[in-house]
């Protein structure tokens, strides 16, 4: 089973895509992540990239689409993907169309993440990391139970992305609106979109997903 899940930037796609991996399975090909890796490795698509990311405006289509496609092949026909962060742009869901029919795949569902959008800068400002495990923080919502030391690894290197801020959040939902919000409707005619409520706890909303794609 091959998924996209679409939704505003903190809408919690990453945070879904992970639980899909761990309980069912499946592989999360996030395009941020993958972005983010190559700007950290210094690679030539991470120097095209980073300022982009850093302004909060998209990286260009054939770059994502590229990567995607290499990630793809890496990965073999066995395990159901489930895209997060991609396609952002029209063009980008044309390309992956074409992406998944020359490997002989196909898209099964698009969980569209419904959020209120006043919630999110504060969901984003406020996450952090830790840079050793990759726990996921939040000043406000899910703190350390001791102060500067993460609960799982016990390391005290927490990370806090460069363009979580309010001023590139406000551009990122721009992007959004602007022009991944309009592919919605590519796939709502091919009748696979479900709509999941993005704003209950992690659990609720991860049980909404697998309800959605009868996993449950
Ligand atoms: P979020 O969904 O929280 O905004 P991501 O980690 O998915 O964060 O993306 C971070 C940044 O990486 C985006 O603001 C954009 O610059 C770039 N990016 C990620 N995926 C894509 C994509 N599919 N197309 C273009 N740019 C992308
Ligand atoms: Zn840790």
């Amino acid at each position: 089973m091959d998924i996209i899940l679409l939704g505003p930037p903190g809408a919690g796609k990453g945070t879904q895509a992970g639980r899909l991996e761990d309980e069912h399975g499946m592989v999360q090909l996030s395009t941020g992540d993958m972005l983010r890796a190559a700007v950290k490795a210094g690679t030539e698509v991470g120097l095209k990239a980073k300022a982009l990311m850093d302004a909060g405006e998209l990286v260009p289509d054939e770059v994502v689409s590229g990567i995607i496609g290499d990630r793809l092949d890496e990965l073999g026909p066995d395990k159901g993907v489930i895209f997060d962060g991609y396609p952002r742009t029209a063009a980008q869901a044309a390309s992956l169309d074409e992406i998944l029919s020359s490997r002989g795949r196909k898209l099964d569902h698009v969980i569209e993440l419904v959020v209120d959008e006043d919630a999110l800068v504060e969901r984003i400002t406020g996450r952090f990391t830790c840079g050793n495990c990759g726990e996921g923080y939040h000043d406000i919502y899910k703190q350390t139970a001791k102060d500067g030391i993460c609960d799982i690894c016990g390391l005290s290197d927490f990370k806090r992305r460069p363009d979580d801020n309010e001023e590139t959040v406000r551009t990122r939902m721009q992007e959004y609106r602007g022009k991944t919000a309009p592919i919605l409707p590519i796939y709502d005619e091919r009748g696979i979109v479900r709509k999941v409520d993005g704003m209950g706890s992690m659990s609720e909303v991860n049980d909404a997903i697998e309800a959605a794609l009868k996993l449950s």
